[in-house]
């Protein structure tokens, strides 16, 4: 399963765990500095969090590889793409490179560390997106992620703080 899906468990105390209604009234407001916001609420957040002790993104859901992702760790496993591929991932309904279960055969589920962290995918790297140009065009995305990553949860929290 990709990242954009639904796994992790909710807060029971929070009715809507995507903020659902609150994404649909920013995408109806436009706000021109949103970019900024979510980027400025995502170091805050990303400051006191650590990873280790979650984990839930690389237990639940899986990145997609692209090609530089799969040729990179086949050169580090000093594997044959095709070999690579055989042993670690599966092409989905899009075609995409991804994982065939869940967790990441990759992490170790003792500490949540990656094995292969200084050459894991782009998709790794850059998740939850929430410090990317145009959040606008994946706050969907960001929707789906508020219940897989307890940031995201957080940062959505700091942007509805802005707009109530
Ligand atoms: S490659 Fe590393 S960062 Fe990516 S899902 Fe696996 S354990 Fe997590
Ligand atoms: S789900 Fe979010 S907080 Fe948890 S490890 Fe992944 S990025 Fe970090």
């Amino acid at each position: 399963m990709k990242r954009v899906a639904a796994l992790a468990s909710m807060p029971k105390e929070k009715k809507d765990p995507s903020f659902r209604k609150f994404i649909q009234r920013l995408v109806a407001r436009k706000p021109k500095n949103l970019d900024a916001q979510f980027f400025q609420a995502h170091q805050e957040v990303f400051a006191k969090t650590d990873c280790l002790t979650c984990g839930n993104c690389c237990r639940t859901t899986s990145p997609m590889w692209n090609d530089t992702d799969i040729q990179r760790v086949s050169h580090l496993f000093k594997m044959k793409t095709s070999a690579f591929l055989d042993a670690y991932l599966v092409q989905d309904s899009d075609g995409d490179w991804v994982y065939p279960a869940a967790p990441c055969p990759f992490l170790d589920l003792t500490d949540n560390k990656c094995g292969i962290y200084d050459h894991r995918p782009k998709a790794c790297r850059e998740y939850p997106h929430t410090d990317r140009k145009n959040i606008m065009g994946i706050l969907g995305l960001t929707s789906k992620n508020a219940l897989i990553c307890p940031a995201v949860t957080q940062i959505l929290e700091k942007i509805e703080q802005i707009y109530k």
